[in-house]
């Protein structure tokens, strides 16, 4: 493509074309359905490249995606054709102990972040698996063990510094572009380019947290508990279910928990749900808290065919429980699994109006996780997704979670913000991308 050596003499980072060494890797993501063959892979090194990047892009018209950790599961990190603009060498965190905040570069993923923040016994909300990006979860809520106390991920962003569709940096902010900041905290990638997100942190050490294995045959107990232990036990404890399968075929039910408190009150927080089943594993225990944020990963291996799908849920009465038994029964596929998991605290605390955010009293995530290696089995497990979610439309609360939503495009995505939210967005779109320039996305159309 004509060009790519003036951008590549403009890059201290490398820009890849189909031709050269690294290009297949390059544009791989999580999600290995996605195959996409982006004109340039542009790997950024620093603000500099991505301003030279964007701007390669957009004076040629080219599609443009961002990519953080590669884990979005439409795989809108990488393009057809167009500028992939790389952030991933962008992964430098600068924690400031004394006023517990963090500077991350918008490249980064978790485990570097929470490398970064433990080493002072500091964390803030992040996503489960370390290989998550900061950015991507981060800008559509982002979900995590420590939300019921601390909030979502986006609760605790203090400032953003964007690159704008116009090629201009700014910083937003609860005082600089208030309107952008409160876009950024849900609205998704639809904004710009963040190069760097500056966090609020919390003393978070050692936990009390890990897997415990129950017989599959318990589900249905399990998960009636679950439903209100979840949510009224005290703001410190995040806690999933899931149904899975074991190496050995078996299913289960697998809970893993994360008791951020003092561990002997978490002891005692947690003894009703260890007592109540009759235990495959227990293996919860005082860990740091890096140590639980390693574990969801295992169940998640890289480049595994995904396809997902999520409602809200109120209420886990018994017939919403038999259905998401029976579904699991017939699994088509042993790495696809369900998981539940829930929100109260400090989620539903946050004033609504104050982020993007919208459904933040739901109480349940069920998510039907998707996962299989051999493209035959695509239909089959697909269909499964599909079946998930029309058998438990009857139990689910309003709106979704954007960033689990396998096809969440064009008129579909205002569900996921209420009608009022979306105008709102749809305003700030017009302002700060008025061409629709980040467009492979949830996309917010100006
Ligand atoms: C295995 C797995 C585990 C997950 N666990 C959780 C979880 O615990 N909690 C949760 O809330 N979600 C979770 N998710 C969902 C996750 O939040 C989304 O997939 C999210 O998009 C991933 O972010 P990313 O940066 O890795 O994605 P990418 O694919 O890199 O980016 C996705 C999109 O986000 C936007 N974006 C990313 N970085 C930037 C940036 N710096 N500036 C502007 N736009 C940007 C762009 O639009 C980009 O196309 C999980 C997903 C997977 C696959």
């Amino acid at each position: 493509m004509q060009g790519v050596e003036q951008l590549r003499t403009a890059m201290r980072g490398t820009a890849l074309t189909p031709a050269d060494n690294g290009y297949n890797a390059g544009r791989a993501i999580f999600n290995g359905m996605i195959d996409r063959r982006p004109a340039v892979i542009a790997q950024c090194d620093g603000v500099a490249d991505v301003m030279r990047s964007l701007d390669f892009a957009v004076t040629r018209s080219l599609p443009v995606s961002v990519r953080c950790g590669g884990h979005s599961l439409p795989g809108y990190g990488v393009c057809e054709g167009g500028v992939m603009i790389d952030l991933e060498r962008m992964h430098q965190v600068y924690v400031d102990p004394s006023t517990k905040t963090a500077r991350a570069q918008g490249g980064t993923n978790w485990g570097q972040f929470d490398h970064e923040t433990q080493a002072f016994g500091l964390a803030t909300t992040g996503g489960l698996v370390r290989s998550t990006g900061i950015g991507g979860l981060t800008l559509a809520g982002g979900h995590g063990f420590l939300m019921r106390k601390y909030g979502l991920a986006c609760d605790n962003l203090i400032s953003a510094d964007v690159l704008t569709a116009s090629g201009t940096l700014i910083k937003a902010s609860a005082t600089e572009n208030p309107d952008l900041f409160w876009a950024l905290r849900g609205g998704g990638g639809n904004f710009g380019i963040v190069t760097s997100f500056e966090y609020r942190l919390h003393d978070v050490g050692a936990v009390l947290g890990g897997v415990l294995l129950a017989p599959f045959s318990e589900a249905m107990a399990q998960l009636r508990f679950y439903d209100s232990f979840s949510v009224h036990a005290p703001e410190e404890l995040g806690v999933l279910a899931a149904l899975a399968t074991l190496p050995d075929g078996t299913k289960a039910v697998v809970h893993l928990a994360c008791y951020c408190g003092d561990t002997v009150k978490g002891e005692e927080v947690l003894r009703p749900l260890r007592t109540r089943c009759t235990p495959i594993a227990d293996q919860i225990q005082a860990m740091p808290y890096a140590a639980v944020q390693s574990i969801v990963e295992n169940f998640n291996p890289r480049g595994m065919r995904n396809y997902w799908k999520m409602v809200y849920v109120n209420e886990l009465n018994d017939d919403a429980i038999a259905t998401l038994t029976d579904h699991y029964s017939k699994v088509p596929a042993p790495l696809t699994h369900i998981v539940v998991y829930s929100f109260g605290g400090r989620v539903a605390a946050v004033p609504d109006a104050d982020t993007a955010v919208s459904f933040r009293q739901s109480r349940h995530a069920v998510i039907a996780i998707g996962m299989w290696e051999d493209p035959a089995d695509d239909a089959r497990v697909t269909d499964w997704v599909r079946q998930f979610a029309t058998k438990m439309q009857p139990y689910a609360s309003a709106g979704f979670y954007p960033n689990y939503e396998a096809n969440a495009e064009g008129g579909a995505i205002a569900a996921a913000f209420g009608e009022e939210k979306y105008q709102r967005l749809v305003a700030i779109k017009r302002q700060y991308d008025p061409g629709n320039v980040f467009r492979l996305n949830q996309n917010i159309v100006p």
